[in-house]
């Protein structure tokens, strides 16, 4: 049973998948209601449960050679005896390796998809979003709209005051971005100075107000550099996806509507309207 277990996990890298085994694996020798899983993974919550949860409870701390791995836990309407704990902690051991290196592709899957000075999703993680909206959007007739943000003369901030307070001020921008979007929007960074926000069930003129909103909330950074404080202003380009549209074409219209931003003067909206162009 234990090589059978290992064997199951050793299949999959993927932890939902692993605990479901897991789950499936100790039912078969005791059985229970609940089984909840908790760790905190890259910054996240990882949560996986099944079933209702009785009285009686077993919780378990995984560590593996000095490392925490998330804690476990099984309960059940009856007690569980000595000869059924002693089961599962068998299990449990042999299910650590695996477990480990699960949460150990979760961290390394994150850091792939997120930028490393300001934190937010990086570029990869965007094309894989706007690819899924596009599938989305094509099977559920749902609107997504786009806003690319461009901070305004950023080279001369950098000649100025150097890269550091130039590194200072995109971290705050990634800031005044997330603060500026509802939860349901995505913020990447996908360019040195350049920021894109991925906002389902907003049409163009819903996603202008963000647009705006997010100029006024960057617009209120200032870093102190001795004798000056310095301030920042950002351009956005705006673009609905259109039905069937492609994510290149989708971004080139962003694109085109931020460039004509920066063409009328900067620190302005610009939208790559779905009709009229
Ligand atoms: P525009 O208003 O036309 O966008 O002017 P700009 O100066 O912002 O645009 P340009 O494309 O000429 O320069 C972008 C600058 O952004 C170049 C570089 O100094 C700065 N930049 C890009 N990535 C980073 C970064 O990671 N850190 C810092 N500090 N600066 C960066
Ligand atoms: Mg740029
Ligand atoms: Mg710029």
């Amino acid at each position: 049973m234990l090589t059978r277990l290992t064997r199951r996990l050793s299949t999959t890298l993927n932890l939902e998948t692993q605990l479901a085994i897991l789950a499936e694996e100790i039912a078969s020798v005791v059985p229970f209601d609940c089984m909840n899983y908790r760790h905190q993974i890259a910054a996240r919550e990882f949560v996986y449960a099944t079933g209702m949860g009785g009285p009686h409870r077993c919780d378990y701390r995984l560590n593996l050679e000095g490392s925490f791995y998330g804690t476990l836990s099984l309960s059940r309407r009856q007690k569980f005896s000595e000869q059924e704990l002693e089961g599962i902690e068998l299990m449990l051991a042999a299910a650590i390796c695996p477990i480990r290196n699960a949460c150990q592709f979760i961290t390394i899957e994150q850091a792939a998809l997120t930028d490393c000075l300001t934190g937010v999703p990086n570029k990869r993680a965007m094309d894989e979003a706007l690819a899924r909206a596009c599938c989305l959007g094509d099977r559920h007739g749902e609107d997504y709209s786009l806003i690319l943000c461009d901070l305004d003369h950023f080279k001369a901030v950098n000649d100025q005051h150097g890269h550091v307070v130039g590194d200072h001020i995109l971290k705050l921008a990634a800031v005044e971005l997330e603060r500026a979007v509802r939860n349901s929007d995505s913020v990447y960074r996908f360019g040195g100075e350049e920021f894109a926000i991925l906002l389902p069930h907003t049409d163009e003129t819903c996603a202008r107000a963000v647009a705006d909103r997010i100029r006024e909330f960057i617009s209120t950074i200032s870093v102190n550099c001795g004798d000056t404080d310095v301030s920042v202003t950002t351009s956005c380009g705006v673009a609905q996806r259109l039905a069937d549209e492609s994510a290149d074409q989708w971004l080139a219209r962003a694109d085109e509507a931020l460039y004509r931003a920066k063409d009328h003067g900067r620190n302005c909206t610009r939208i790559f309207a779905a009709i009229g162009n």
